[in-house]
């Protein structure tokens, strides 16, 4: 039997209501911020990831599936077949969802000069070659925004507020979220703050791991969320990012946290917050769920370098992603769910075969006025049909037979109460979308 690739998961059913759920509730709150959404390519040019989440990163290093296309596939081609790829064309599968916004705003100009910023939101399947485990796939879906062309600290207070906004929207107890944030600085204090968190683990590099020291060579702030206990007890000592900001980075800090005060907004300050991808400037922010032991449920930060990594002119931008995976974990943990209610529907029956044409008429006319409406298509007996639309948790059946049939009336049966009534085509048509909704109360 062909089985899924370890890591990946099918999406249908209550889960796929979940993940619809999710897009509504976000596409109705970011609408109301002025985002509009986008969906860019699963599949990139290299160079895209590479530069704009950084070489150095577990993701692009180790995490980066690639596409190698017209590659011959265990001979599954003969040499020579025609095909319309180019030879060994090098792409990746999308890992993140910023820096495809981000090429694509430089390459359809999305903040020419003088224009208002570009907000967008986007709902996608993000591909990393993690070790499959609880809450870590292979292929998971983000929802997550990009807010460019705005350096203001007020853009960055705002994404924050809508995030959490966002998780109380999903059903979220907020008390049991937490919200950590820092500043990392920019290409002024940073490549110094580097160096002096380089100098300290080479000052203690008898004490930290190997990954630790190739990190001091490449990335030494990563050495903050080394997953080995003993680097982050000698990390604890490390100066600190926020000790090291520069004026503009320090004070772009305190109007973000102020903005955040004003909203009510709680957070903890974490000045060992790095988040793991190369580009963030500035602000930096990661909510975890304190139950359910699923780690991070989202997070985000400033990246004001990145449309320039990306070949683009110096443009500001703001983003976050929130995983759906996890967040379904963290919320059963606390007791709730992402999951909508099944949709009910109207079910339409026939007494006997006969009627099998005038059901398929009442059936069109009831889907062409927006109403989710079911028959049978297998041959089942009316009582069958009955048991069907209980299956369906269908509220109301309509039921043809002979006499309604040389009478041109319908028999509307509600499936609670078993009451009956007769109607016309046309009265059930007016009457059938205030009773769905009624019965969906
Ligand atoms: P990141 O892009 O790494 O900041 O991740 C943003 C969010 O996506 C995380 O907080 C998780 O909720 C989710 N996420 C990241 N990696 C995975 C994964 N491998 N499997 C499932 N969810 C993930």
């Amino acid at each position: 039997m062909a089985q899924k690739i370890q890591g990946t998961e099918d999406l249908y059913g209550g889960y796929m209501r979940a993940w619809q759920h999710m897009q509504d509730v976000a596409r109705d709150l970011f609408g109301a911020y002025g985002f509009d959404m986008i969906e860019t390519p699963a599949i990139e040019q290299v160079d895209t990831f590479v530069h704009g989440i950084g070489e150095s990163t577990d993701v692009v290093r180790k995490e980066m599936f690639r596409v190698f296309s017209g590659a011959l596939l265990d001979g599954l081609f003969e040499s020579g077949s025609e095909s319309h790829l180019k030879p060994k064309q090098r792409m990746a599968m999308r890992p993140e969802g910023t820096a495809g916004v981000v090429r694509a705003a430089v390459e359809n100009n999305f903040v020419p000069q003088g224009a208002a910023p570009a907000k967008l939101w986007y709902a996608e399947a993000m591909f990393r070659g993690e070790r499959p485990q609880k809450g870590r796939l292979r292929q998971f879906h983000q929802v997550g925004v990009e807010w460019l062309g705005a350096p203001d600290p007020a853009a960055d207070a705002e994404c924050i507020i809508m995030l959490m906004e966002f998780y109380k929207r999903l059903g979220f107890d907020p008390s049991k979220l937490r919200l950590s944030i820092n500043s990392m600085g920019d290409a002024n204090c940073r490549p110094a703050y580097r160096e002096k968190v380089r100098q300290f683990i080479y000052d203690h590099k008898d004490e930290m791991c190997e990954d630790c020291l190739e990190r001091a060579e490449i990335n030494p702030l990563r050495s903050f969320d080394c997953k080995n206990d003993h680097c982050r007890e000698v990390m604890k000592d490390a100066p600190l990012v926020t000790d090291n900001l520069c004026d503009e980075c320090a004070e772009h800090y305190a109007a973000v946290k102020r903005y955040l005060d004003e909203a009510g907004v709680a957070y903890v300050e974490d000045p060992t917050l790095v988040r793991g991808l190369d580009y963030y400037t500035r602000t930096v922010f990661e909510v975890e769920a304190l139950d359910g032991g699923v780690g991070a449920i989202g997070g985000g930060g400033r990246y004001d370098g990145l449309m320039e990594l990306e070949g683009g002119k110096p443009t500001p931008g703001i983003g976050f992603a929130v995983g759906f995976e996890r967040i379904a974990l963290a919320l059963a943990a606390q007791g709730g769910s992402l999951e909508t209610a099944e949709p009910s529907c109207v079910y339409v029956a026939a007494a006997s075969p006969e009627q099998r044409d005038a059901v398929f008429q009442a059936t069109l006319a009831l889907r062409n006025a927006g109403i989710r409406t079911e028959s049978d298509y297998q041959g089942r007996s009316l009582k069958s049909q009955f048991k069907q639309a209980d299956k369906l948790h269908a509220p109301y059946c309509v039921v043809i037979g002979a006499d309604e049939v040389a009478s041109g009336t319908v028999t509307l049966r509600d499936m609670s109460t078993h009451e009956q009534t007769s109607v016309t085509l046309d009265e059930l048509l007016a009457q059938m979308p205030e009773l769905m909704a009624k019965s969906r109360k």
